[in-house]
């Protein structure tokens, strides 16, 4: 029997299982999960958005998927039953850039972003004003708006898992620490429990942990946890209807439950796990700038937050999904940094075509390869980034 072992039961592990699972290999498939409560897990932490607005054209190819699959669960994944729901809202996604050059780029970016049948609208500073009085655009010269959609990345994780479950998928609570290699092949994933598995393929879906997989096999990547904070506040003036918003400098913030959600990245931060959420952040570097772009955040409460990492690929920000040429059957998907939830229906379809079909079929993914690490060859990428 051939035995294909996935490491990581997070989106990614639970979405590539769902597809082998869906193509009849269910009894052929072992997922390894650690922690079936996914405490640390990057996928649960999530922010939730499905974002239709990319430069690289992949990336739209995955998010377009990862739509249709999140706003149709219930028929697309769990054949019409709903115990666990992404809870799919359509609440749209604005990005907002400034300078002559960053607009060009808006625009040629919307055009592919249309080829590929996004309604996505440039707006200018006037029709901003217009759209959303209760915030300043000073800083604006244009942005794109488009009709993403947000998920509960929990729902969506449980989801994922129980339909795999259901189609007779295999979790086991456990953990690999250690492969064989003989003859450029892994052949035995080692458990903590002492138990072994033979291998005749290996995925590799540990997120922020798959490095010390990759190290297993002699592969090296620079793939590293990031820590991204969260912080949802509330405000007490009533303000329109929003969009998840974004600026070209970074800085996010979107509707979620009864108040928002701002994201933030410590860029210049050495890379590593750090699990403390520091709330001065909030008051004195976020605080001003959310009243700056909006006067009525200067009478809002900071209801909590959390910390979440991604698995950042310091190339280029995009994953590497690839046969490792040494070790030709381990399979890394990984350095999602930051897109992992919304591409993961599209990234566990193509790892199921990649072992049963014999590589890319509904979307060519070569361009994410592990080549472009060890050459040094980033993919160019003017997208919305972490
Ligand atoms: C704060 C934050 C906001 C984000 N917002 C978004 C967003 O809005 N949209 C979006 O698309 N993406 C977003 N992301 C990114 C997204 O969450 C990730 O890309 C995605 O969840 C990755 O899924 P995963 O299955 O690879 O990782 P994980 O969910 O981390 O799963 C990996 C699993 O591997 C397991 N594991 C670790 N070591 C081992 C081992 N040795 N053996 C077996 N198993 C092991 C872990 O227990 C874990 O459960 C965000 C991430 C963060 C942190």
């Amino acid at each position: 029997m051939s035995r294909i072992v996935i490491v990581g039961g997070g989106i990614i592990g639970s979405s590539t299982a769902y597809h082998l699972a869906r193509a009849g290999c269910a009894a052929d498939v072992i997922v390894v999960e650690p922690d079936p409560t996914y405490e640390f897990a990057a996928t649960p932490r999530a922010t939730g958005g499905v974002r239709l607005q990319h430069s690289v054209r992949e990336n739209m190819e995955m998010s377009l998927y990862g739509d249709a699959v999140y706003s149709g669960f219930a028929e697309h994944v769990t054949g019409g039953k709903v115990a666990y729901d992404p809870q799919f809202k359509r609440i749209g996604y604005l990005y907002q850039v400034k300078g002559a050059g960053n607009v060009e780029l808006l625009q040629a970016d919307a055009e592919m972003q249309r080829s590929l049948g996004v309604e996505v609208d440039i707006l200018d500073r006037a029709t901003l004003r217009q759209r959303y009085p209760s915030f300043v655009f000073d800083a604006v010269d244009a942005a794109a708006l488009s009709p993403d959609g947000q998920i509960d990345p929990h729902g969506a994780l449980m989801g994922m898992r129980s339909a795999a479950e259901g189609l007779g998928i295999t979790y086991l609570k456990d953990r690999v620490v250690g492969l064989d290699v003989a003859n450029g092949r892994v052949t035995t994933a080692h458990l903590e429990s002492g138990r072994t598995l033979s291998v005749d393929t290996i995925v590799n879906a540990a997120n922020c942990w798959s490095p010390g997989i990759c190290g297993m096999v002699g592969m090296p990547v620079p793939i590293a946890p990031m820590p991204r904070h969260q912080f949802f506040f509330d405000s007490r003036a009533e303000i329109e209807t929003i969009p998840a918003m974004r600026g070209d400098d970074g800085f996010s913030f979107r509707p979620h439950s009864l108040g928002y959600l701002c994201g933030h990245s410590r860029h210049g931060e050495p890379f590593g796990f750090n699990w403390e959420q520091d709330h001065k952040v909030f008051e004195q570097e976020l605080w001003p700038r959310l009243a700056e772009r909006c006067p009525a955040f200067e009478a809002i409460k900071l209801k909590g937050g959390w910390v979440g990492h991604y698995d950042m690929n310091p190339l280029d920000g995009n994953m590497v999904l690839d046969r490792f040429h040494k070790v030709p059957n381990f399979i890394l998907a990984a350095g999602f940094s930051g897109h992992g939830l919304m591409h993961a229906p599209a990234v566990g379809r193509a790892i199921k075509e990649m072992i049963l079909e014999g590589g890319f079929r509904s979307i060519d993914l070569s361009r994410f390869s592990y080549r472009r690490i060890e050459e040094n060859e980033p993919i160019p990428d003017n997208g919305p980034r972490a």
